[in-house]
């Protein structure tokens, strides 16, 4: 018998957990722990709430969690509740799919100030993460502005930009939707170091912003190359340039008739935020070139209105113990996903949070050949039964998958009208709706 440890339950997890089941069959069991009593990570807490089609891929998770050989164990903070190489003893493989729930910092004067986030946190109190839903954001001013040229700064400006009504049938947190609500918001900006040719927003997502009932995106033409050098462009790139021309080309009235501008402003990097009473009136950028691909600072300065900022510039892994740590890169220090043998990393705990939520499947198919390269046979280590005496001798409270249905079913009970859910944002309610 084979005993696997997996720790995170978002899809890097559940598409490893999946690669074992269907590698190893009867002759295998595996433990998924999370520190949250809910699974799914990233479906969960990162995708964006309009976009329930993507959350649809928790079903599969939910079928792999569903089969015998599987278990959740939600509510266990592995690195508190059990180190990881306490786990390691137990399990003949332990594979760290954390993700990386930590926002990369810009390191600015003035980060501090009030209403200055970054995107795990904004994103995590839109979408109810516990850690997050006290943040309280101050949506009462009339500029935002969003630094990043990344799909997460899109579903930003986007939830940021609709209105109540344009939310219908999605899974915001309700504290979220009545903030947005009542947000006195004018502009958003976007605001991008590079320019049109280097960002990092796929079209579909970009498309989104034509359909916006009070927002209307603009960019200005002077900041667009000549059409002919879009023709060497990779084509999903070249499309989202197509739609950048589409937005410069709106006529006047489409801005008239609404009441946001989502403004994309380029080669302009982020270099200092000020306020006034700890609270965040402006962002500093300078001018920059792009030179060989790199943004090149040109000396000269410039300041927009800004009572709202939001980053979006990228996440980092959570060190675990003394599991290497590539500092530099965010991430653990790994070859393809092996840090050690009987040790491995998936997701983006393993590449860094780039890819799609589909590319952790292949991400978890391929740590298992490795897992099974350097496990020729079962062992005899304890696995789940050892884990089960330590968790019961440290009173650990463990949410097992049907608990998690549970509070699923409480969540759905108190769905306002055409939601799919209202989640819970705070452990103790999660806790209390399994019993
Ligand atoms: P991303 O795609 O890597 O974009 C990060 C952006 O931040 C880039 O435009 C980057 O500019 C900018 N940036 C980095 N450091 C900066 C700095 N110091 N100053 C100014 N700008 C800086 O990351 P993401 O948007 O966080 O997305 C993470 C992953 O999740 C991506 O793979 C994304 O596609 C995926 N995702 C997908 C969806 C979806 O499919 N619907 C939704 C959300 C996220 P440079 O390029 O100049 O470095």
């Amino acid at each position: 018998m084979r005993q696997i440890a997996i720790v995170g339950s978002g899809p890097a997890g559940y598409y490893t957990a999946e690669a074992a089941s269907k590698k190893w069959g009867d002759d295998v069991r595996v433990d998924v722990f999370d520190a949250l009593p809910v699974p799914y990570g990233l479906i969960r807490s990162g995708v964006a709430p309009d976009h329930q089609s993507i959350k649809k891929v928790a079903l599969r998770y939910e079928k792999t969690a569903l089969s015998s050989n599987v278990r959740f164990l939600g509510n266990v903070s592995v690195g508190d509740d059990i180190t990881v190489r306490e786990l390691r003893d137990l399990y003949d493989a332990v594979i760290l799919a954390t993700g990386a729930p930590n926002d990369r910092q810009l390191q600015l004067e003035g980060d501090q100030l009030d209403n200055v986030f970054g995107s795990a946190e904004f994103v995590g109190w839109y979408n109810g993460h516990p850690k997050f839903a006290d943040l309280n954001p101050d949506l009462s001013g009339k500029h935002a502005v969003v630094i990043g040229m990344g799909n997460v700064a899109l579903d930003v400006a986007r939830i940021l930009a609709k209105t109540s009504g344009e939310m219908q049938g999605s899974d915001i947190v309700a504290h979220a939707l009545e903030a947005l609500h009542t947000s006195t918001l004018e502009t958003i900006t976007i605001l991008g170091r590079r320019g049109p040719h280097q960002i990092m927003m796929t079209p579909k997502e970009l498309g989104e912003l034509l359909q916006l009932q009070r927002a209307a995106p603009s960019v200005d033409n002077a900041d667009l190359p000549p059409p002919a050098d879009d023709t060497n462009l990779e084509p999903g790139l070249r499309k989202s340039v197509e739609l950048l021309r589409k937005f410069a080309d709106l006529p006047e009235e489409s801005h008239a008739k609404t009441a946001i501008t989502i403004d994309f402003r380029f080669f302009a990097g982020p270099k200092a935020f000020y306020g006034k009473d700890g609270r965040v009136t402006q962002v500093e950028c300078e001018r920059m070139n792009v030179v060989d691909g790199r943004p090149v600072g040109t000396g000269e300065l410039f300041r927009l209105p800004a009572d709202l900022v939001i980053s979006c510039i990228g996440y980092r892994a959570s060190p675990l113990g003394d599991v290497p740590f590539d500092q530099r890169a965010g991430r653990f220090d790994s070859v393809d996903g092996r840090i050690s043998p009987g040790l491995y990393c998936v997701g983006w705990a393993k590449r860094g949070p780039t890819g799609t939520i589909g590319t952790n499947r292949p991400d978890g198919y391929n740590v298992m050949e490795l897992v099974a390269e350097d496990m020729t046979s079962g062992s005899h280590k304890r696995g789940r039964e050892g884990f089960d005496e330590l968790a019961s001798e440290r009173g650990l409270e463990i949410v097992t998958f049907s608990d998690w249905q549970k509070i699923e079913g409480a969540e759905i009970a108190a769905a306002r009208s055409g939601a799919p859910r209202e989640k819970f944002v705070d452990i103790a309610s999660m806790i209390a709706a399994k019993s």
